[in-house]
């Protein structure tokens, strides 16, 4: 079944299209505009949360990053430090349920050993 196994792979390999430097302006921007509801912004909650790991150009995704909300609970098993208040991005993984256009005949998670990627 298609579902979590609490790996912990996405959490400590966050991988997205924005550099570093991308979220870090987008992240100032939001916190200097007033009239914005920063809560309204993805980019305002990730960026403190993340760690830059490295960059493969080779990836539709190349900037990896590790989320310092990464912990392991009192069984040593993964789990998020904000489970209540993660941000969308990680409520919605791998992003599918709502996103039809998307080609579904691959994995839809990019992370090997996804749950996501076994058959309902
Ligand atoms: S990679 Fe997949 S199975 Fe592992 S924690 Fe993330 S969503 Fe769950
Ligand atoms: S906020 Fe939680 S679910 Fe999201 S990447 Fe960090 S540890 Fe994982």
């Amino acid at each position: 079944m298609a579902e979590c196994k609490r790996c912990g792979r996405c959490c400590q390999d966050v991988r997205l299209a924005e550099s570093p430097d991308m979220l870090e302006r987008a992240y100032h921007y939001w916190k200097k505009s007033p009239s914005i509801d920063p809560n309204f912004s993805e980019i305002y909650l990730i960026f403190p949360m993340l760690r830059f790991l490295y960059e493969d150009r080779r990836e539709d995704l190349p900037y990896h990053y590790r989320c310092v909300h990464y912990a392991l609970d009192a069984d040593g098993l993964p789990a998020c430090a904000i489970h209540p208040i993660r941000p969308r991005m990680c409520r919605d993984f791998p992003y599918y349920d709502e996103a039809e256009h998307l080609d579904r005949s691959g994995p839809v998670s990019p992370y090997e050993g996804c749950g996501y990627n076994e058959a309902d």
